[in-house]
């Protein structure tokens, strides 16, 4: 039957040796309910909506039936945590196969929040709607954005109360991605498999993520070179839309170059480099300005596994390696530049380019400028709208500003048009985030989350109805917090 629903599994990754993976099957759930469904992304996998809405359809995503051609396994991997090594693995996730489309695109199926693993540790293995929800709308919006990601298919409940402070209802999340290898499966490999393991997945990933490199006599140094190329890449448009990831430990970094793991994350509101949002984070170690040096971080522990393999190669490859990762900072570097001369509308290119961004980050922080809004009102040509207005400094920077578009040859609607491709109108406002949230989870109102995800579907839209999304919080003197995905 799950056959009619579009299901096409080719299970890749069981090919690989034992070491990488347990067999483990998803735990019955009591009664599963479909709260959320993301049409458009099973249209794109082949899957058929209605079917998928049916009961048959949602066992499957409740983890009650796996579908023919299913094998499935929780994925092993280690992680530094907050700076510490230690082994991971699924605690709570299992990897149903992976879906190929029609056009032969293969992606991750794997339910979140399905049960205990062998790598469940004391955890329960389950997930609570609330965060499940919070994954759903933020993976959808970072999408919305042009962002790497991964996807969130649906989210069902499952009939059954999960315990954590108090009782909370317990849900799961089928999740989407181009695989969900992690530097911490690098790391785990290096610590507790052999030479030829870590060959094994090295090999894995060039094929499943860097076919065009796959064959080169060099391919290990080219594979670090491509990972550290789609991170940079990736981290520039964090910045650029105020993301703050919250978790960047390394099993939590991809070397697809997709966004995973959406625990603690928010968008930061005010333009404060310094901002934390996660309650576990005390340090600030993930804070907003750490983000793109974390980056590198991470991707210093990911060549350090890759060593033996490096010394194998070329004379120089250790060497090459770590010019990679030294010259991610001028990469990552000029991601940005490019990004906020897009946003600002500069088409060309002059030196005192980025002085110019750097004293409106300045203006921008000494008035707690709201980062996205203060875009969007430079789009709209409405400088009056930002919180700087009114100020000498702000006044001669938009002079300054001014003149700098006057100085290039493309009309000043071309600039704006290029601002509105750039800056984002509307992005998941945390206060509309926990209002979506609350009108699911505490009244099983779904109406208001679809209107957000519709919303953020579409960022750059600037259509009037957009603008309630675009409103502030009312101000208070609670910061915001957030919390591990539970
Ligand atoms: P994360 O903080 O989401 O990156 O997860 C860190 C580790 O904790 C991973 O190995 C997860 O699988 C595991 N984990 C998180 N929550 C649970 C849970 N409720 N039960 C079992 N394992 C969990
Ligand atoms: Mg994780
Ligand atoms: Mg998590």
């Amino acid at each position: 039957h799950t056959k009619e629903i579009g299901w096409n599994f080719d299970n890749s990754y069981v090919r690989l040796p034992e070491l990488f993976y347990k067999k483990t099957e998803p735990t019955p759930v009591e009664s599963p309910e479909l709260v959320i469904l993301n049409e458009s992304l099973a249209k794109s996998l082949g899957l058929d909506v209605e079917k998928l809405q049916s009961e048959e359809g949602v066992e499957v995503m409740a983890g009650n039936e796996v579908p023919e051609g299913t094998e499935t396994i929780a994925q092993a991997y280690g992680g530094h945590q907050f700076g510490n090594f230690t082994m991971l693995g699924d605690g709570r996730a299992v990897l149903l196969g992976e879906q190929v489309t029609s056009s032969g695109e293969r992606f991750d199926i794997q339910l979140k929040g399905s049960g205990r693993t062998p790598f469940s540790r004391g955890g329960d293995g389950r997930a609570t709607l609330g965060p499940m929800l919070r994954e759903y709308i933020i993976s959808e919006a970072m999408h919305g954005l042009g962002i790497p990601t991964n996807r969130s298919l649906s989210v069902v409940t499952t009939g059954e109360s999960v315990r954590r402070e108090t009782e909370l209802p317990g849900a799961i999340l089928t999740r989407v991605a181009a695989s969900h290898l992690r530097i911490g499966t690098f790391e785990y490999t290096a610590n507790w498999g052999t030479v030829e393991d870590l060959r094994r997945l090295a090999d894995y990933a060039l094929e499943r993520h860097f076919p065009d490199i796959e064959d080169n006599e060099d391919r290990y140094l080219a594979l670090y070179q491509e990972v550290v190329k789609r991170q940079a890449a990736l981290l520039a448009k964090w910045q650029l839309v105020g993301f703050i990831h919250g978790v960047m430990n390394t099993d939590n970094m991809t070397i697809s170059g997709e966004t995973i793991d959406y625990g603690p994350c928010a968008f930061m509101d005010e333009y404060d480099p310094a901002t934390v949002f996660s309650s576990i984070d005390v340090q600030g170690r993930y804070a907003y300005r750490n983000q793109p040096p974390i980056g590198q971080w991470n991707l210093a522990r990911f060549a350090e596994t890759l060593l033996p393999l490096l010394h194998d190669q070329q004379d120089h490859a250790v060497e090459l390696a770590q010019e990679t990762l030294t010259g991610f900072e001028d990469l990552y570097h000029r991601h940005w530049l490019e990004g906020m001369r897009n946003k600002l509308g500069l088409q060309t290119a002059e030196d005192q380019d980025e002085p110019l961004i750097e004293d409106l980050l300045g203006i921008m922080e000494k008035h707690r400028a709201d980062f996205t809004n203060t875009f969007r009102a430079l789009t709209l040509e409405k400088p009056e709208d930002t919180a700087m207005s009114g100020s000498t400094e702000f006044t001669n920077w938009y002079e300054q500003w001014q003149a700098r578009l006057d100085r290039q040859k493309e009309s000043k609607a071309s600039a704006y048009q290029l601002m509105k491709q750039s800056n984002p109108s509307v992005i998941p406002r945390n206060h509309r985030v926990e209002e979506a949230l609350e009108a699911a989870v505490e009244k099983g109102d779904y109406s208001v989350l679809e209107q957000l995800t519709d919303v953020l579907s579409n960022p750059y839209a600037y259509s009037p109805e957009q603008e309630k999304y675009t409103k502030l919080p009312e101000p208070t003197n609670r910061p915001y917090r957030t919390f591990c995905g539970t």
